[in-house]
């Protein structure tokens, strides 16, 4: 429509394109670090602390993006399972390895995280809730609600970044925690470290 941005251009819909091909970057990882500790005989030591460090800048990325067992526990628990119930309680009481516990307790000091990037667009619709497995079992939580947690500081969140993904309005982003996200809101605008689903 004249005088709308374009969304698919945007900061925002490139995160969403992105996120559309998630599984094969990680399937894409997984084989090169497989190859990097099996055939190139990098230590695992290497790969363990290059995973964690990882975490600083975005909290428990690795286990959705990169790792190998993760995408092969995705597939097997994603069989027969369209509703993908089973690996939401996978992914949400799994105990993990030594590069998801400290993703996990990073989460909530990762330079990057989900957050409402521009509250205007926000229509309280509650399909980013929907959509994340940590608002569905953790009480208190949710990715728009005043006064909630917000998800992504969860140890359980795993950046999937299938809450951004179903955002029909673009308003989630993955931003820093009292900036505005990937693109700025205007001037007068809420704060969006002030509003909703940043604590
Ligand atoms: S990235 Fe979003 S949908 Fe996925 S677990 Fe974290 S808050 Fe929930
Ligand atoms: S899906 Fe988007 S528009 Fe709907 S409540 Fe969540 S942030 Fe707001």
């Amino acid at each position: 429509m004249p005088g709308q941005p374009n969304r698919s251009r945007s900061p925002r819909g490139l995160l969403r394109r992105v996120v559309s091909v998630r599984r094969a970057v990680q399937a894409t990882v997984g084989v090169l670090l497989y190859l990097a500790v099996v055939q190139w005989d990098i230590g695992i030591g290497w790969v363990i602390l290059a995973g964690s460090a990882t975490g600083l800048l975005l909290g428990k990325f690795f286990c959705r993006w990169m790792c190998p067992m993760g995408a092969v526990m995705e597939l097997i628990l994603g069989a027969g399972d369209p509703n993908g119930r089973g690996r939401s309680l996978y992914n949400y009481f799994k105990v993990g390895c030594p590069i998801a516990w400290a993703g996990g307790f990073l989460n909530r000091v990762s330079l990057f995280r989900v957050k409402v990037g521009d509250p205007a667009r926000c229509t309280g619709c509650g399909a980013c809730d929907k959509a994340c497995y940590v608002a569905e079992f953790a009480p208190g939580h949710s990715l728009f609600r005043k006064g909630q947690v917000n998800p992504s500081l969860n140890y359980s969140c795993s950046r999937c970044l299938q809450c951004v993904q179903s955002c029909p309005t673009g308003a989630l982003t993955l931003g820093l925690p009292s900036g505005t996200g990937l693109s700025a809101p205007g001037p007068g605008r809420l704060s969006s470290s002030s509003t909703r689903g940043t604590e």
